[in-house]
C-alpha cells in the first residue's frame, strides 16, 4: 500500500512497549498511516523506538504527540490512562479517533473519557496477544495476525468511526468483535486475569516452601508447574493493573474458582473418585475443543483465533 493511500493521516502512540511499538510496527507494514509517533515518559524507550524506526518521531509530551493525529491508541498500563489522558487532551483536535489496548474495559471509559475534549471519537479496544515480554524491543508486527481483538464501543459511538478502527485491527490479521465493556471485563477474568492470578499464586507458593528446595522445584518443574511459571513472568506493573481494574468481575470469578476448589478439597478428603473423575473427564474435553477450534498455541496468551492462523 502506497503512503498516500493510507487510512489514517498520523498515528500517535502513547506508550511505546511491546503493545505499542508493536502496533506501530504492523501499522508501518499494513500501510495503515502515513505517519506514526509516539508519546513515552521513558527517554530510552523514546529513542530506542526512533532507533529501531518503529517511529518517525518520539516526544516527552503526550500532548505534541497527539497533535495533528487522527488515530490515537494508549498503550499505558491501566494504572496511568486517567494522566495520559489528561496531559494529551490540550493537543486533540475534533474527529480524532481515540482508541486504547488495555486489558480490562470499564475502567478505561471511567478514566479517559471525562478527559477528552468534545468532537473525540472514542473507543477502547483490547488485542488479545502479547507475550512475557515488555519494552519497544519486544514487539513484533505479526503479534496481532490470527488474534482476537475486542472493541467496546460506548453507547451512541459513531459506526464510521468503529469501522475505521475496525479496518486498522483487521488489516493486521486480527479477527475483530465488538460487545459491551461489562461483557468484555467478565469474558478476560475467566480466561485470562484468573488464570494469571493462578500462576502467580503458585509459584510463590512453591517458592516460600520451607521442605521443598527451589532446585528441586527447577528439577521437577516438567510435571506442570513450569507452564504457570511462564505466565507468571508476565509484565508485574501491567497485571497489578489489571487486578486493581477489573476488580469486580475478577472477585466475582474468584468466588466461584474458591467454592469449586473447596469441593475439588472435600472430594479428595473423602475418598469421592467419581467426582474428580467426573471432572477431570469434562475438562480434558475442553482441552480437546480448543485443539479442534485451532486455538492451541505454544505463544504465551489466550487470544488465538480458532482459524489455526499464526
Ligand atoms: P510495556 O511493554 O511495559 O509498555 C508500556 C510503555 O508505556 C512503557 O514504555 C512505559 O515506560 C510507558 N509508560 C508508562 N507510563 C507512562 C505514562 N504515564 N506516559 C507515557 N508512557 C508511559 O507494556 P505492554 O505489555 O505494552 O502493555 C501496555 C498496555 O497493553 C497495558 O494497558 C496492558 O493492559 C495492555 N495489554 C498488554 C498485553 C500483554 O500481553 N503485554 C496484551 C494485551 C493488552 P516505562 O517502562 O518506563 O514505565
Amino acid at each position: 500500500m502506497s503512503q498516500q493511500a493510507a487510512p489514517f493521516r498520523r498515528l500517535a502512540i502513547i506508550g511505546i512497549g511491546l503493545i505499542g511499538s508493536s502496533i506501530a510496527r504492523a501499522a508501518r507494514q499494513w500501510g495503515q498511516a502515513a505517519e506514526i509517533v509516539c508519546a513515552d515518559l521513558s527517554e530510552s524507550h523514546r529513542q530506542q523506538a526512533v532507533a529501531l524506526g518503529v517511529v518517525d518521531a518520539a516526544y516527552a509530551d503526550a500532548a505534541e504527540a497527539v497533535r495533528g493525529a487522527d488515530l490515537v491508541i494508549l498503550c499505558v498500563p491501566l494504572g496511568a490512562y486517567g494522566a495520559v489522558a489528561q496531559a494529551m487532551a490540550p493537543g486533540l483536535g475534533a474527529g480524532t479517533l481515540v482508541s486504547d489496548v488495555g486489558s480490562s474495559k470499564q475502567s478505561v471509559l471511567r478514566d479517559v473519557a471525562p478527559h477528552l475534549p468534545p468532537g473525540v471519537a472514542f473507543i477502547p479496544g483490547h488485542p488479545v496477544a502479547g507475550t512475557e515480554h515488555s519494552g519497544p524491543a519486544a514487539g513484533f508486527a505479526t503479534l496481532f495476525q490470527g488474534r482476537w481483538c475486542i472493541l467496546t464501543p460506548p453507547e451512541g459511538s459513531d459506526p464510521a468511526q468503529l469501522e475505521r478502527l475496525h479496518g486498522f485491527w483487521s488489516a493486521f490479521g486480527s479477527k475483530v468483535e465488538v460487545m459491551d465493556a461489562r461483557h468484555h471485563d467478565l469474558v478476560l477474568a475467566i480466561t485470562s486475569h484468573v488464570p494469571h492470578l493462578i500462576a502467580y499464586n503458585i509459584v510463590g507458593t512453591a517458592d516460600d516452601l520451607q521442605t521443598v528446595t527451589q532446585s528441586e522445584v527447577i528439577k521437577y518443574s516438567a510435571g506442570g508447574f513450569r507452564d504457570f511459571t511462564r505466565i507468571a513472568a508476565s509484565d508485574p506493573t501491567m497485571w497489578r493493573d489489571v487486578f486493581l481494574n477489573n476488580k469486580e468481575a475478577v472477585l466475582d470469578m474468584l468466588q466461584r474458582f474458591t467454592e469449586d476448589l473447596t469441593a475439588l478439597q472435600r472430594a479428595i478428603r473423602w475418598d469421592d473418585g467419581e467426582t474428580l473423575f467426573k471432572l477431570f473427564s469434562r475438562t480434558r474435553a475442553i482441552r480437546r475443543a480448543i485443539i479442534d477450534a485451532g486455538q492451541e498455541t505454544a505463544a504465551p496468551d489466550f487470544g488465538r483465533t480458532g482459524d489455526g492462523k499464526q
